[in-house]
């Protein structure tokens, strides 16, 4: 295998593997729905018209990437690399995807594409789009050293976030900031499970001067103490009544399977938003290999922000 490989003319193991006929990658895939992910070498593919091949520097963890392992979302029919948020540097473009540069760090989330075409595509509201394709789901996502991604989908990722930080953004993030839209100007505000979305939302919520009513699992001392760190004003357990009336509540329940399709809009308006915040992404990071363990930690609503994968790489190469 490559990797353990050792030369003194090469110093850059990606421009060696370039070299090479066909060229691998190691990915977390998933074989079968309800099993554990495998970690396979997968060939890196070459960017068609309108793609970018991305390094995968960072790629979070979402509680969706739970519901694709476990079967409960139509599973495509064929073993596919889970994750939607992806920080990567572009490394290749196709043609036609010249506008992002070499080098640059981009974003990709959970909407891959969509047909573009249909009366939902060209009035604004393509996450309604029949022929929408998911990152992570129907197209192989971040849980690997590279990734294919549609350039007209991907985000330029805001300055000052390193990219473990950023990646949370790109889903959690962006959920937390269209369900904070749609419960419009309320100023009490209730926040009814606090992972990696609330910890996001809430730091919005209080940015633009709303008062905050963070409820977490009974007895869930720790995550009540995180969100008033974030600025909530009470934190609780979701038995409690909250100590005034709340003029809106927000609901992110882990039972339920959340599958938020947002237009490149909403997107492109909170990593305008989040800098000025500045949102603060609190994150567990986990080595690519560790998928398993970070997938169950979130199942278990063990982390206090975001887990996010890393890849070991990233750190080898440096220097
Ligand atoms: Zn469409
Ligand atoms: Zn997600």
């Amino acid at each position: 295998m490559f990797r353990g490989a050792s030369s003194g003319a090469i110093h850059n193991p990606l421009r060696a593997r370039c070299a090479e006929r066909v060229r691998k990658m190691r990915a977390m895939q998933l074989a079968e729905p309800g099993k554990p992910l495998r970690l396979a070498d997968r060939e890196i593919g070459k960017p068609g018209p309108g793609q970018l091949l991305l390094r995968v520097l960072a790629c979070g963890v979402c509680r969706t990437d739970l519901h694709i392992v476990d079967g409960e979302l139509p599973h495509p029919d064929r073993t596919v690399i889970p994750g939607h948020e992806i920080v990567g540097e572009v490394i290749e473009r196709g043609a036609r995807a010249e506008w992002f540069g070499i080098g640059e760090r981009v974003g990709v989330p959970w909407l891959g594409s969509t047909c573009g075409d249909c009366r939902y595509c060209r009035t604004g509201r393509e996450n309604l789009c029949d022929g929408a394709r998911f990152t992570g789901h129907h197209i192989d996502g971040g849980y690997a050293e590279f990734a294919l991604a549609d350039a007209r989908y991907c985000f330029a990722l805001p300055q000052g976030y390193a990219p473990e930080e950023a990646a949370p953004l790109l889903c959690a993030g962006l959920i937390g900031y269209r369900a904070l839209s749609i419960a419009g100007d309320a100023q009490t505000l209730g926040i009814y499970g606090f992972g990696a979305a609330a910890h996001i939302v809430a730091q919005v919520a209080r940015f633009q001067g709303r008062k905050l009513f963070a409820f977490t699992r009974p007895g869930d001392a720790e995550a009540q103490r995180f969100a008033l760190a974030l600025g909530a004003a009470w934190a609780g357990g979701s038995d409690a009544a909250p100590p005034e009336p709340l003029d809106a509540a927000i609901l992110f329940a882990p039972v339920v399977v959340s599958v938020a399709n947002l237009t490149r809009r909403d997107g492109e308006e909170f990593l305008a938003l989040a800098p000025r915040v500045p949102v603060r992404t609190s994150v567990e990071i986990f080595p690519l290999e560790r998928a398993n363990e970070a997938l169950a930690r979130v199942r278990e609503g063990r982390i206090n922000g975001a887990a996010v994968l890393v890849m070991p790489e990233r750190t080898a190469r440096s220097g």
